[in-house]
């Protein structure tokens, strides 16, 4: 039985003080039926790490360098992250891929990193509309997971977590439909299968984009959709934890 992951993903928003009383508006009414997730920048990671102590919310980076020490300005390191009391890192967010130029190869390095950390990489895959349009989802979404698979193995794939992301949801207020999102999670899931059944039945993939109250009860009744990666919506308590209630 694969419990119900309700990831936030608050980007690059909100000051300290907003981080802190966000982290505990939503430590103080997370449900205990589900899993909860929520990814601060990384200057504010301490601080909300520290407000989520004992509680049922458990925390994680946007993204992760794919090396471990040394001359990269700007980046956070896997054992950094593991520091801050991370136990999960979002690797490959379109926003990474599009605005950053990151490549399928880079996010599975930043995949293999943090699972060597003992870091559970949250690994984004998702088509663009052109893409869909053209009828290659399966073959883009195929094509990002098994970068990240070669690269971490059936060990690594233990510790991961898949979230379908289609990129013209992200941000735009289009939803897929629960049929669309089912769709291209039974896909995913049945390329985990072919690597190992058992993970493929453990295995959670979240549906993100655009995600809502009022649209997730439809989207977490689909069988192979595991939970949410939310971004707009997690930036009010009240909303993602409606999310939470909705699973
Ligand atoms: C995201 O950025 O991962 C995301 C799903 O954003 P939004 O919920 O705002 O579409």
């Amino acid at each position: 039985m694969r419990r119900t992951l309700i990831a936030g993903n608050w980007k690059m928003n909100g000051s300290s003080a907003v981080a802190r009383s966000l982290a505990s508006a939503i430590a103080e009414g997370a449900d205990a039926g589900v899993d909860w997730l929520v990814c601060p920048p990384d200057v504010h990671l301490s601080q909300v790490a520290s407000v989520l102590t004992d509680s049922a919310v458990a925390v994680g980076g946007q993204t992760v360098s794919e090396y471990d020490l040394g001359a990269y300005t700007g980046e956070t390191a896997a054992p950094m992250l593991v520091d801050l009391g991370c136990q999960f890192v979002i690797v490959g967010h379109s926003e990474r891929r599009t605005l950053f130029g990151e490549t399928d190869s880079d996010v599975a390095a930043k995949a293999a990193r943090a699972v060597m950390h003992g870091l559970a990489p949250v690994v984004c895959v998702g088509e663009t509309l052109e893409e869909r349009e053209a009828g290659a989802t399966d073959s883009v979404v195929l094509r990002q997971l098994e970068a990240v698979a070669g690269a971490i193995g059936v060990s690594g794939m233990a510790e991961m977590v898949i979230a379908y992301e289609p990129v013209w949801a992200i941000g735009t207020g289009l939803t897929a439909t629960p049929e669309q999102a089912q769709e291209v999670h039974a896909v995913l899931r049945g390329y985990v299968q072919q690597q190992d059944a058992a993970l493929a039945e453990s295995m959670r993939i979240l549906y993100g984009g655009s995600m809502k109250p009022a649209n997730a009860a439809s989207l977490l009744a689909m069988p192979d959709v595991d939970g949410g990666l939310i971004g707009g919506a997690a930036l009010s308590a009240e909303d993602f934890l409606a999310i939470g209630a909705a699973a």
